[in-house]
């Protein structure tokens, strides 16, 4: 279920290390395939919707998977009675309505349906209402359509203000936002146009260059910084005004109202506003064989699934990094995995902090790509070995506190122009028995700027696409 970043490397690799007597089924609502991290691009004008997605039909169709243009809306482990496991699924291909429902039998179930796009959390939020997204390619053209008209404002002389971050209390991925701001920073200059433009960061990161990951720690001219002097610096350097331990309460046509930590009540104003949405998991229900409901045994309440994780409560500071999952396999039904955003973490990776009014204001754990897919490709290999041995156990781990993550926010997608800001991270979730210092391997944790790291972010741009299209040599392309 879901053909995104992380639910189409598990159907290709399942596809490759399966004979043909095995089918792979792809259930996933969307005809086109998106490479999502360079939405930012298209959000800027720079890319078009076409350069980022691509049909899936004929993929899955040279592949040898089968595919279903349709949303999974239920899940029965265990069958019901006279039928085995199956999910339910309602077709969004546009036929016609009594063709739409319909279910699909499994052996085996990979929940990848990404997150829900969680707008209506904050009042206002959202393309639909007063802030703009680069969380799909489409939400993406149309932000990029508002910054033309924004731009020809500029031209006619007007000054206006551009509002970049999240747009609630709790949300992650501020890392695709920070990429977003350098890019509309560089886009502006390009225009011609900057020194009309008042260009301004929020976020409900305690510190600037957080990015959910609890204090980011690098070394940078023989000393450890935190990143925060990384991020400060290169908003400094671009004139960018930045407010950090912000959770907005509601966005207006033309401003934002928002708490701090402190517990002030302020306003930003502001003419154009991207502002990330909070996830959730995608709205999937459970039912028992006899029809029970079984939702709150296979989901977290935020409707992320259960995987192998210890989810026991526990304050802050007594969680461990084998708190996190390892296989991604549901504890209760051994033939159930979920991968990349679809599961539940155990805890935040950043402290979490609430307003005096009680608001949570901290970033929840990111959930960036290249995890993802490696997930992807550990549960389609353990899915592999269980056919083949027989075995209810998954043998292949992917654990989030042994993995790192390489984040490039470039700005720009020329390639003279552009510069990237480069961060690695190891592992992703901090281990403080093994670096007591930082909780992070200060060899793998870096953060660099310059063209280099620009034109690696756009090779991965064309070498992602042509691995997801299944191109020769697709399987030896590192997640
Ligand atoms: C603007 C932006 C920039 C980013 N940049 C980076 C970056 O530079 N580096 C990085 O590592 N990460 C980046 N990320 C994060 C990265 O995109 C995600 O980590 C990754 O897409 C997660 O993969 P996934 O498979 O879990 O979810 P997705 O890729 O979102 O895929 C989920 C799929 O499930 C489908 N689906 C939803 N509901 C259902 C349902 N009911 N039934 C079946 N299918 C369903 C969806 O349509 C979708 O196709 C960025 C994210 C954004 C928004």
């Amino acid at each position: 279920m879901g053909g995104g970043i992380s639910g189409h490397t598990t159907a290709m690799m399942l596809r490759k290390l399966l004979g043909k007597k095995h089918s792979v089924i792809v259930v996933t609502p969307n005809d086109k395939w998106n490479w999502i991290p360079s939405n930012i691009w298209v959000g800027v004008g720079v890319m078009k919707p076409e350069q980022v997605t691509f049909e899936l039909k004929p993929i899955y169709e040279k592949l040898g998977v089968e595919y279903h243009q349709a949303r999974a809306t239920s899940i029965h482990p265990e069958g019901d009675g006279n039928y085995g496991p199956f999910i339910e699924i309602e077709y969004t291909d546009g036929r016609p309505e009594e063709k739409r429902k319909d279910r699909l039998h499994y052996d085996f179930l990979v929940n990848a349906t990404g997150p829900k796009l969680k707008f209506e959390a904050t009042k206002g939020l959202g393309p639909d209402e007063h802030s703009h997204s680069v969380c799909t390619f489409d939400h993406a053209a149309e932000t990029a359509m508002h910054l033309d008209e924004e731009v020809e404002r500029m031209r006619k002389g007007e000054k206006r203000t551009f509002l970049i971050g999240t747009g609630h209390g709790t949300c992650t991925c501020q890392g695709a936002a920070f990429e977003y701001i350098l890019n509309l920073e560089h886009e502006l200059q390009q225009r011609g146009v900057r020194d009309k433009a008042e260009i301004r960061w929020i976020s409900n990161e305690e510190a600037l260059g957080d990015f959910g990951m609890g204090g980011l720690h690098i070394r940078r001219g023989g000393y450890v910084v935190h990143a925060r002097t990384f991020a400060e610096s290169l908003f400094a350097e671009r004139g960018i005004k930045w407010t950090v331990q912000a959770g907005p309460k509601q966005i207006d046509r033309d401003g934002v109202h928002y708490e701090t930590l402190k517990g002030e009540e302020l306003h930003q104003g502001f003419d154009f506003a991207m502002l990330l949405p909070p996830f959730s998991g995608v709205p999937l229900k459970a039912y028992s064989a006899r029809g029970k409901d079984i939702t709150a045994d296979l989901f977290a309440p935020n409707g992320f699934m259960k995987v192998d994780a210890d989810y026991t409560a526990k304050d802050y500071d007594d969680w461990r990094p084998s708190d996190w999952p390892s296989t991604y396999q549901n504890p209760s039904y051994p033939n159930i995995f979920a991968v990349g955003i679809a599961f539940a973490p155990p805890h935040a990776i950043a402290r979490p902090r609430k307003s005096p009014n009680g608001n949570p204001i901290f970033p929840t754990p990111p959930r960036t790509g290249m995890p993802s897919a490696v997930m992807g490709n550990a549960v389609a290999h353990s899915i592999a070995s269980m056919i083949k041995n027989g075995n209810t156990q998954a043998s292949f781990a992917a654990p989030m506190s042994e993995l790192g993550a390489a984040c490039i926010a470039s700005a720009g997608a020329g390639l003279l122009s552009g510069s990237a800001a480069s961060l690695t991270v190891y592992p992703l979730v901090p281990d403080f028995e093994k670096y007591p210092e930082t909780g992070r391997s200060l060899r793998y944790t870096t953060g660099e700027i310059g063209l280099a790291g620009h034109w690696l972010k756009y090779f991965l741009h064309y070498l992602f696409m042509y691995k997801a299209k299944g191109h020769p040599g697709w399987a030896w392309i590192p997640e």
